[in-house]
């Protein structure tokens, strides 16, 4: 008998789309679904599509959109991205996510080429197929299942193309291939002390009518549901009553959602649906994690972040995730006091920052805030206080370094003074005849080398790492000599010692400042070396150690 040729390998996907609301947690949701799957032995891949037109997300302001995410291979992209990485463990890649825009100007492009020729390019076919294009190209041999989580909320307008579009993925690759779940909110209603589920059955009506039937129904909502709740959702919605998930709000963290899918077997009964075999569930390290958050033995530790989008919860969002890993390694709960940079002065300094156990300077574009920035990080030097610099807070660190230290007064990067006669942080050669602004900095992860005996090596505990990037200016060679004269350490370099990467004070309990985004990359079960040191340092400063 002559064998039968290997079956074609499968990706199964699953489509997550929002109801009622935004900002239900369909990102923490998803991410949550593939942290299951994966510990169920199947090899998972996340993406989102965004239904808004820019490009990328890469030119949106923190207040308008939060925190720009950067995958390994340099693709700008959401927030949520975050999330998928931190829960599930994988890293996302440019597949990872799409928008509108993207979808529209690959179309248009090959309409100025001329591979329409001839004919009138649609909505349908054309975007949507082009949307099917960007769903299957998360799948592959070594992807078993895929999951694609679609912005927006059922009914708006600019949703329509990417639900028409996983409305006909399914239809090809059929329902054994393909799931819909469905997240929507069941509020509580006080004044009638119950849970309503008429929302939730209008959008999933409105799903309905684009011909979209969910496989799940996943109710977040204040309060549990009752049994009639349920019964009620599953006839109106079209949901078998099994399939009715709730998620319910968390009391301590969201890394408890994952235990509460678990609880109702959704991860098992989306491998049933799937027609793929259950394997066995092991989160205790997980679970034992979230015990260490929910029961911090070391108490509370302060941790000052003065930026320019404090206002915004979601601007500083991998930062916050990143301090609450480091929470978890050390033991300790971290008390977040995030200070309006622009507040900080030499007057207001040592008033707003003396409740302080350490001090982060995140990131940013920009001269609003950097005058206050640069007040913080003398503070921290001056004070001893264990200072945590990222990318422009390292910029601002040798600044700060170079004013009041080497007497350099009028140091400066060029982003802010074009004709500082000490361009302490300057463009690179490649970067001055850059005239586009989406997508043109130094993006993504690049290798770096630690000196050995500096605290950086040490927290790594190597000496060769590769850390994420998203910038246009770097430190000028020029001033290493008067900058090292005036007390920094180079601890951090691109291999071929050309571009600075970290710099350190040895003359300070804990003064690291980095040129790279180190919150790209912590999770909950791998807290980031870098964060956990800085509070491990932030801790013993407490103590008065
Ligand atoms: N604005 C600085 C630069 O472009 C720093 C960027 C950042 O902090 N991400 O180099």
């Amino acid at each position: 008998m002559s064998s039968s040729p290997a079956a074609k390998h499968q990706t199964k996907h699953l489509f997550i789309t929002g109801g009622v609301v935004s900002s239900l947690g369909k990102g923490i949701t998803a991410a949550s679904v593939a942290f299951l799957l994966a510990r169920r032995g199947y090899r998972v891949r996340m993406q989102k599509l965004d239904p808004y037109l820019n490009v990328d997300p890469g030119t949106m302001s923190p207040f308008q959109h939060g925190e720009v995410y950067v995958t390994e291979d340099g693709a700008e992209t959401d927030l949520d991205l975050g999330h998928y990485e931190r829960f599930s463990g994988v890293d996302c890649t440019r597949a990872s996510n799409f928008t509108a825009g993207r979808v529209y100007q690959t179309v248009l492009e090959r309409e100025r080429k001329g591979e329409y020729l001839g004919r009138t390019v649609q909505v349908i076919p054309h975007i949507t197929n082009e949307i099917n294009r960007c769903i299957a190209s998360l799948g592959g041999d070594d992807v078993d299942i895929a999951i694609t989580e679609i912005g927006g909320t059922a009914g708006d307008i600019e949703s329509l193309p990417f639900l028409e579009a996983i409305r006909q993925y399914r239809q090809k690759v059929g329902a054994k291939n393909a799931l819909f779940l469905h997240l929507t909110l069941v509020p509580y209603i006080a004044a009638a002390k119950e849970v309503k589920t008429k929302p939730a059955q209008q959008s999933a009506s409105i799903l309905r009518g684009i011909g979209i039937m969910p496989d799940f129904l996943l109710c977040r909502s204040e309060k549990p549901l009752t049994q009639d709740n349920i019964e009620k959702l599953a006839m109106f919605c079209s949901v078998p009553e099994e399939n009715v998930i709730q998620v319910v709000d968390v009391p301590h963290t969201i890394y408890e959602v994952p235990t509460v899918l678990a609880a109702q077997q959704f991860d098992a009964k989306i491998l049933r649906a799937l027609g793929l075999p259950e394997n066995t569930l092991e989160i205790s390290d997980w679970e034992a994690m979230v015990q260490d958050y929910i029961h911090p033995r070391q108490g509370e530790v302060t941790i000052g972040v003065v930026g320019k989008y404090v206002s915004v919860s979601d601007a500083y969002k991998s930062i916050n995730e990143s301090l609450i890993h480091a929470g978890i390694a050390n033991h300790a709960q971290i008390k977040f006091l995030h200070l309006e940079a622009e507040q900080v002065t030499a007057e207001t300094a040592a008033n707003l920052l003396k409740d302080c156990h350490g001090i982060l300077v995140p990131g940013g574009f920009g001269d609003r805030g950097v005058a206050g920035k640069i007040e913080t990080i003398r503070f921290a030097r001056e004070n001893k206080v264990p200072l945590f610099g990222i990318c422009l807070g390292m910029q601002l660190a040798c600044i700060e370094t170079a004013r009041n230290v080497a007497g350099l007064a009028d140091a400066n990067s060029t982003e802010f003074d074009m004709h500082s006669k000490n361009p302490v942080i300057d463009l690179m050669h490649d970067q001055r005849s850059v005239t586009q602004m989406g997508g043109s900095m130094r993006l993504g992860s690049y290798p770096c080398d630690l000196k050995a005996g500096s605290k950086s090596a040490a927290a790594y505990g190597q000496t060769r790492i590769t850390e994420r990037h998203r910038h246009r200016y770097e430190f000028n060679n020029a001033f290493r000599p008067a900058l090292e004269k005036a007390g920094l350490v180079f601890a951090g370099t691109s291999p071929n010692g050309e571009l600075v990467e970290i710099i350190e004070r040895p003359d300070h309990p804990w003064f690291v400042a980095g040129q790279f985004h180190p919150e790209f990359k912590s999770t909950p079960l791998k807290p980031h070396p870098l964060f956990r040191d800085f509070v491990a340092a932030s801790l013993k400063n407490r103590d008065g150690k």
